[in-house]
């Protein structure tokens, strides 16, 4: 089974693509994850995505697909991907296409001003790559595993707003792209309350529990 998430940045895609895959035995494919890790190995490749990142702005759907398409010839997403953060435009959704077959599309809905304020507030473990709230968490390191916390350089509320532009012009046609197979779920409550009935969803269609 893969399965895509959509939503704006910042409507908690990472977070719900932790609880599935903890779940339903798949791998999670973030592409968000995928080029910070080559940034902060400090290539000539990781510069020039960090151009784009820190400025908001997609990076190009050819270098995207690529690394995109190198990640998936790794032998654990033989039995199932979650992609988070991909596709973020329809020329990646049908680059997708001839990769991997999307059984399930999951639409993450929640209000851009929530949004907005979800991301200033947001801290990652530099370790483990756990989410944090500085809302409902005050301390500096992960509880899981000790690892200092820091916010990304886009969570910035300027860049925050670019990217919910971005988001509206290049990904939200993506809505329409897989309206045959779209789950929508609201993530105005908790993580748990969030996860409930996508769970619920997913045991259904037959992903493994
Ligand atoms: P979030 O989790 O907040 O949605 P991501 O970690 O997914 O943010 O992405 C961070 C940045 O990486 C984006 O703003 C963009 O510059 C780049 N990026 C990630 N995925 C893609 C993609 N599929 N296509 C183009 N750029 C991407
Ligand atoms: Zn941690």
């Amino acid at each position: 089974m893969n399965i895509i998430l959509l939503g704006a940045p910042g409507s908690g895609k990472g977070t719900l693509a932790k609880k599935i895959t903890k779940d339903f035995g798949l791998v999670q494919i973030s592409t968000g994850d995928l080029f910070r890790a080559c940034k902060a190995s400090g290539s000539e490749l990781g510069k020039k995505l960090q151009s784009y990142m820190d400025k908001g702005e997609l990076v190009p759907d050819e270098l995207t697909i690529k690394i995109l398409s190198e990640r998936m010839q790794k032998p654990d997403c033989q039995y199932g991907v979650i992609f988070d953060g991909f596709p973020r435009t329809v020329k990646q959704a049908e680059a997708l296409k001839a990769i991997a077959k999307v059984d399930t599309a999951i639409l993450i809905d929640l209000p851009f001003e929530e949004i907005e304020k979800r991301a200033v507030a947001r801290r990652v473990c530099r370790d483990c790559g756990e989410i944090y709230s500085t809302i409902d968490y005050a301390k500096s390191n992960c509880a899981k595993c000790g690892g200092s916390l820091f916010q990304r350089d886009d969570d910035k509320l300027e860049t925050v707003r670019l990217r919910l532009e971005v988001y509206e012009k290049n990904t939200a046609p993506l809505i329409d792209f897989y309206s045959d197979r779209l789950f929508k779920v609201s993530s105005l409550g908790s993580p748990e309350e969030t996860y409930k009935p996508v769970k619920d969803f997913l045991s259904k269609i037959g992903g493994k529990k």
